[in-house]
């Protein structure tokens, strides 16, 4: 695109381009930063800056930026065969292939994929398929989905009113009917005098009590991220997914894991449950999938519910224009070829993940620094303006975003949820880019340690 009037670009976003999850009038004050290139973990701005990103796009970009094989593969299809449906008893080489590629990759029960175009989709199709499932096993009152507070699941209508986020809630009187909330195995600010262990366990047990609340002839599903990512980074202690497994399990309802962004690598296994050692019945796809070289997400189904789809149901009157995009489905398996034949999954675990574990957790020692934590290539640092009774900082935004800013103008694009600092780098990183990354964050950490006191 550089044949395009670049010098103008910001006037004409301010004029017609309304951006996601943005306060509008700041960021046309401000003027939008226009990203151009991308290679390996660099991108590079209109002005020919450099940037390392330690956010791989939006938790996304896992293969790296500027991979050939992926757009030469899309370029293929396309000529081929640009576009065609699933829906009526026909499919496409590449949404088929895929599928079972995914498959190939979840262990023993999750051998089924419905497609969906992003992680949003993926959460609005597994919530009418929990309903759906159950009402075919002759249980219609098994409807109530629990979820959590500060999770995300994406912007659509169920998908938000699914997510635990106050200020989308807000927007668009949500959440629908039919969602309740318990808390986030958050320990560092809700964890008070317990334990780590014995506090995941406690926030574990909330899902029992809702349910009883609830009745269990009248809850479908409980979903939850491996570890929450847009609600920042919230690493929950060990305790807390096998209770969550029990509980699931002993009261019959469908587990649900968000997979979309711990899946394809990031926690250095395949999907996040498997780090955890938990079996969903259903777990929503999208980001890494791609790499996000194009947009394509799915609901992994698992025997179980499959069965009663396939046997049971008839039709389920569900589905998108591009479920299944054989260009799209062609782009996401070569990213899959990419990540299998790199070892990509084998390189987080083993070799990078324990490498940014410990050069993440040696930011602990900063005076600002609650704590430092990660699993494979994913962090969360908490911000603390008293670390020896892990008080917060009065304006827990404004302190990430000052600390964030500095990163970015220090050539590091990090991002902060409040006072957490997160990370989540593509999955090529190299050791020294790593290095970097976190030396980087130190000096904005320096920065915020010298200009805010409390
Ligand atoms: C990003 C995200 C979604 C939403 O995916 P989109 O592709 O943006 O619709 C859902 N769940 C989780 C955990 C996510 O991080």
């Amino acid at each position: 695109m550089t044949d395009m009037p670049l010098s103008n670009l910001g006037a004409i976003d301010a004029a017609h381009h309304l951006h996601p999850f943005s306060d509008m009038k700041k960021l046309n004050a401000a003027g939008t930063r226009i990203i151009q290139r991308g290679e390996g973990v660099h991108i590079f701005d209109n002005h020919g800056r450099k940037y390392l990103d330690g956010f791989a796009g939006l938790w996304c970009v896992n293969v790296g930026y500027g991979r050939k094989e992926i757009a030469e593969a899309a370029y293929r299809q396309m000529q081929e065969l640009p576009y065609y449906n699933t829906f009526f008893g026909t499919t496409t080489a590449p949404a088929t292939l895929l599928a079972e590629k995914i498959a190939s990759h979840t262990g023993d029960k999750l051998n089924r994929v419905f497609f969906t175009n992003s992680g949003s989709e993926a959460n609005d199709t597994w919530f009418r398929m929990a309903r759906v499932y159950w009402k075919a096993l002759g249980k219609p009152t098994k409807t109530q989905v629990i979820a959590r507070k500060n999770a995300y699941h994406g912007s659509t209508v169920a998908g938000a009113s699914l997510g635990g986020m106050k200020l989308m809630h807000e927007q668009g009187n949500l959440p629908i009917e039919g969602i309740s909330h318990i808390n986030q195995p958050y320990w560092y600010a809700e964890g008070g005098d317990l334990s780590p262990a014995d506090f995941g366990l406690k926030v574990a047990r909330e899902l029992e009590e809702k349910i009883d609340e609830l009745g269990e002839d009248n809850v479908a599903a409980f979903v939850a991220e491996p570890i929450q990512g847009a609600g920042g980074v919230i690493i929950p202690p060990d305790t807390y997914w096998p209770e969550i497994a029990r509980i699931c399990r002993e009261r019959n309802i469908l587990l649900v894991c968000d997979e979309v962004i711990c899946g394809f690598g990031r926690l250095g296994s395949w999907f996040g449950h498997q780090h955890y050692g938990v079996e969903p019945d259903l777990a929503p796809i999208a980001k890494g999938l791609s790499s996000g070289y194009l947009p394509i997400g799915g609901v992994l189904v698992s025997d179980r519910v499959a069965e009663v789809m396939v046997e049971e149901l008839g039709g389920f009157y569900h589905g998108f224009t591009y479920s299944g995009h054989p260009v799209c489905a062609a782009a996401a398996l070569e990213n899959l070829r990419i990540i299998e034949e790199e070892g990509l999954v084998e390189r987080v675990r083993d070799d990078i993940g324990p490498y940014f574990a410990q050069a993440w957790k040696s930011l602990e020692d900063h005076e600002v620094v609650g704590e430092a934590e990660s699993v494979g290539l994913i962090g969360g640092l908490q911000l603390a303006a008293d670390k020896s009774t892990r008080r917060r900082y009065s304006s827990p935004d404004d302190v990430g975003t000052l600390v964030r800013n500095h990163c970015l103008d220090n050539g590091l694009v990090m991002r902060a949820t409040d006072d957490r600092m997160l990370a989540s780098p593509a999955l090529i990183i190299a050791r020294s880019e790593v290095d970097e990354m976190v030396d980087t964050l130190r000096k904005g950490l320096d920065h915020l340690r010298d200009t805010v006191r409390e």
